[in-house]
């Protein structure tokens, strides 16, 4: 048994190291034939670019870098929560939700015994809700296992942890040297080192992540990576770079060929959908409201939202009126506002948003369940329906 087990870690052993060789090979490839390029121009300054590049970005994260409460602590679970809100969320935005989750659920404990309604509720207003899904469940792996392991397929293999917040989590928290390759790291190394493959191709994700892991700081993987990250996010910004007071100026290739706006290239374009929403905010005199929880397989689920109709195109108040079931039927409906955009990674929503006064709450809404409209912020809404009751 022992003895299987050497063969297969020496076979595993033997399997990482020739994917290190040959992504070191991608890189040295392709740092030969920069750098071939670069003498055959009289310009070969690529071996200082390549070797001041990492200290040069610790330097200045040392003096420029960002305190940020999850950069305080060392604790894998808070740092975990960190990198699920951030991810598609700005710091600013944020940092508030951080601190009411670490406030209200401080262990991977105190979250995997909470209801999915009350991180739901917890996270309103957020957006991606799939996230705060994931972020609970992985919450209750962790309270299974006894502890946060210190394991990389552990922690790649948790719920909506791809390889950025693996290396993220493994690198900050346990200083494991894993190089993280987000949408600022891509935009850096293809600026600074001048790769002109899409960084959304196979081939310029191989690249780009043979550099990433060729430039890691091995002995301090937690501070260059978030050397790296603050330097894409305020330095080398995806519009108007500050390459004026940049350190890396003078080895940029991006600046050295004026291709600073043209790089990072992405092949790509993400095909956008538009759906047509009429959200009827359904209510009585006596302060009854009309909810219903949203399913599976679309956006928002687990949501909660008013009676909705959906189209292929905007309707008429006259449209409207003849798709409301039989019990709303002359109730007073009133338009309270039309076209409001509401965009989601893939999809652009156009909502209109009706209010219908009933005598009472004998509606015909299947699906549909009446609450007090004062137990409306008990539920976890939508942005895009706190967006149209700020219109009420
Ligand atoms: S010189 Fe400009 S483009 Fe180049 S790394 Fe610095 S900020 Fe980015």
């Amino acid at each position: 048994m022992v003895s299987k087990i050497c063969i297969f870690a020496s076979f595993r052993t033997a399997k990482v190291r020739k994917k290190v060789k040959s992504e070191k090979l991608i890189v040295k490839n392709y740092l030969f034939f920069v750098a071939f390029f670069r003498f055959k121009q009289k310009k070969h300054y690529f071996c200082s670019m390549n070797s001041s590049f990492t200290p040069q970005l610790e330097q200045w994260y040392e003096a420029y870098g960002r305190d940020l409460p999850w950069r305080r602590t060392r604790d894998p679970y808070l740092i975990m929560l960190s990198e699920y809100i951030l991810q598609q969320t700005q710091v600013v935005q944020g940092m508030d939700y951080y601190h009411r989750f670490a406030e209200r659920f401080p262990t991977a404990e105190s979250l995997a015994e909470a209801s999915e309604e009350e991180v739901l509720r917890l996270w309103q207003g957020l957006g991606y809700y799939s996230r705060a899904r994931h972020l609970h469940a992985a919450a209750k792996q962790i309270a299974e296992a006894g502890h946060f392991p210190r394991d990389y397929g552990f922690v790649r293999a948790l719920p909506g942890v791809g390889d950025y917040t693996a290396a993220a989590i493994m690198s900050f928290a346990f200083d494991e040297p894993y190089a993280v390759l987000d949408g600022n790291v891509q935009r850096v190394l293809a600026r600074h080192f001048g790769i002109s493959e899409p960084v959304d191709s196979t081939q310029g994700k191989k690249l780009l992540r043979a550099l990433a892991n060729e430039m890691l700081d091995r002995q301090h993987p937690a501070l260059y990576n978030q050397a790296i990250m603050d330097f894409g996010a305020l330095q080398c910004k995806p519009s108007a770079p500050a390459c004026e007071t940049c350190p890396l100026v003078e080895t940029c290739q991006a600046k050295r060929d004026h291709l600073v706006d043209k790089l990072p290239v992405k092949a790509k374009r993400t095909a956008v959908r538009d759906r047509y929403f009429t959200y009827i905010y359904t209510r009585t005199a006596d302060g009854q409201t009309l909810l219903h929880r949203r399913g599976s397989g679309d956006i928002w689920q687990g949501l909660f939202e008013f009676p909705l109709i959906e189209s292929e195109k905007p309707l008429t108040m006259a449209e409207i009126e003849g798709l409301l079931p039989s019990g709303e039927a002359g109730g007073e409906l009133q338009l309270i506002a039309q076209n409001v955009l509401h965009q989601l990674t893939h999809q652009r929503l156009h909502a209109d948003f009706y209010c219908l006064t009933l005598p009472n709450t004998n509606s015909k809404w299947t699906d549909n369940k009446w609450i007090n409209e004062s137990d409306l912020d008990r539920y976890a809404l939508p942005r895009l329906l706190e967006k149209l009751l700020e219109k009420l």
